[in-house]
């Protein structure tokens, strides 16, 4: 069997995450390579020392066990992504960086990066291709759904839902729900850095500001 990693997408995410990514392999002793996989290449380079190619010649590399992290902070073309890989049979790859702390009972889908400094406690459900960026955490009991992003600095406190697609800003918190009421960001819902958010956010608006307030479009 020989194995073939890639980070898709080597902007500012992939290539951040691609050493989170190399001292997971070397804290495994696995030697296998790790290449970016982004579309706008269209012929192989070196990007900070690694192979750089695009989708259809990482498709083409003879490895027979390849995985892959989609390290794009968008989430629409994260799970476009994700898509092409499962029609693919290519695997969703979750990195995570050697001092991430996880409690009990943590349920994470494939294809999570969770970058360095990030907790997550007790008894917390997490869907596909989520995103913790550095120093984030997820308090117990919490709930995310497919394809969320958290920026560096999220403090998500205990008992919060999470709906899919949410964007939670730089250095945001948001207040403890309870077990019987869970604070509810919904699907889409954008929360600006710096957001202190002290009750349940609607789909798909954009919040802001300490109360977060919902910024109304002009
Ligand atoms: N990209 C890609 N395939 C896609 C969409 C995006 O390879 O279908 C690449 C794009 O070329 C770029 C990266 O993903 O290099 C996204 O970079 P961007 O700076 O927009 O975001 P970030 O790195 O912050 O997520």
């Amino acid at each position: 069997m020989s194995e073939l990693f890639g980070i898709y997408g080597a902007s500012g995410c992939g290539r951040s995450l691609m050493p989170v990514a190399r001292a997971q392999l070397k804290r495994l002793g696995n030697p296998a390579e790790i290449v970016f996989i982004d579309d706008s290449l269209v012929a192989e380079t070196i990007i900070n020392s690694h192979r750089a190619m695009n989708y259809a010649a990482f498709k083409a590399h003879p490895a027979t066990q390849k995985k892959v992290l989609i390290a794009i902070a968008n989430s629409q073309v994260r799970e476009k992504i994700a898509i092409k890989l499962e029609q693919d049979a290519i695997e969703r790859w979750t990195v995570q960086a050697d001092n991430v702390v996880l409690m009990d009972e943590v349920e994470i889908s494939p294809g999570a990066a969770l970058s360095p400094f990030v907790t997550i406690t007790s008894n917390i459900k997490i869907g596909k291709c989520f995103h913790a960026n550095l120093y984030s955490y997820v308090e117990h009991d919490c709930v995310i759904g497919d394809y969320v992003t958290f920026a560096p600095g999220v403090k998500c406190n205990g008992n919060i839902h999470i709906q899919d697609h949410a964007y939670i800003g730089a250095g945001a918190v948001i207040k403890q729900g309870t077990p019987d009421k869970p604070l509810v960001i919904g699907k889409g819902a954008v929360v600006g850095m710096g957001a202190v958010v002290t009750k349940s956010v609607p789909p798909g608006v954009t919040v802001v500001g300490s109360p977060a307030r919902i910024l109304e479009k002009k």
